[in-house]
């Protein structure tokens, strides 16, 4: 198919196996993820104009003012939810979809929710084109989770706020774990938290920055 070759081609998976090496010297350890990592094109999940920049560890642009987030925060949240062994995923802020490709390929099936109705639309399509059939996605505010298809054994949360939406807490099944980026827009920190029968217990990881978390759909 054209659309694979778009761009960088043939050295897209040469680069793609430097971005990997560099993964796992900033401490990613989980072979699963760098091996998801090392077969997603990520470059498709971009605008062309930056497919270039694809495999540099960097966040780029989506537009809609959102981001598709750097390959290691990817490589370390997913990390974060396989530690639980989950097989239902909820992600909140699909954008580009990359995230929820890599997680497809880890779990059994993804559900994927986004506020912005146009980049709904696109990440369905490039599911599609690339064969990613595991992965369903929704226009809606994903504060409220996706009650339908819940309780979830993981939630991913995209978007950073300051607190973690209680719907997504009430969806998440025990023993389950959930991340996400907690803080205003200039300060935040990856949190992982694991639902106990008592208590959420919650980890701070490390500091980060992501775009703030919205209400409603635009
Ligand atoms: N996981 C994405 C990262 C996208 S950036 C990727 O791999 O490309 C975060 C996304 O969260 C944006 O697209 C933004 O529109 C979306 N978002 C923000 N608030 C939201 C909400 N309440 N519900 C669903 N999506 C939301």
């Amino acid at each position: 198919m054209k659309a694979f070759n778009r761009g960088i081609g043939m050295t897209s998976q040469r680069t793609r196996d430097r971005l990997v090496e560099r993964l796992r010297s900033e401490g990613i350890a989980d072979s699963r993820v760098l091996e998801a990592i090392a077969s997603t094109p990520r470059h498709l999940f971009v605008d062309e104009a930056l497919a270039s920049r694809a495999y540099e560890d960097t966040a780029l642009p989506i537009g809609y003012g959102q981001t598709i987030s750097q390959p290691y925060i990817v490589a370390r949240m997913t990390e974060q939810l396989l530690e639980v062994a989950p097989r239902v995923v909820l992600e909140v802020g699909t954008g580009s979809g990359y995230q929820a490709a890599i997680l497809s390929r880890l779990v059994e099936k993804v559900y994927s929710t986004e506020r912005i109705e146009p980049l709904t639309t696109l990440a369905r399509q490039r599911f599609r084109q690339l064969g990613y059939r595991n992965i369903r996605v929704q226009h809606s505010d994903g504060s409220w989770g996706w009650p339908q298809f819940g309780p979830f054994d993981a939630i991913i949360v995209t978007a950073g706020g300051s607190e973690i939406p209680p719907a997504l807490l009430e969806q998440l099944n025990m023993g389950g774990r959930l991340v996400m980026p907690i803080g205003d827009r200039t300060h935040q920190v990856l949190a992982s938290v694991t639902r106990t029968p008592t208590v959420f217990e919650r980890v701070d990881l490390e500091p980060v920055i992501f775009v703030p978390l919205v209400g409603g759909t635009g």
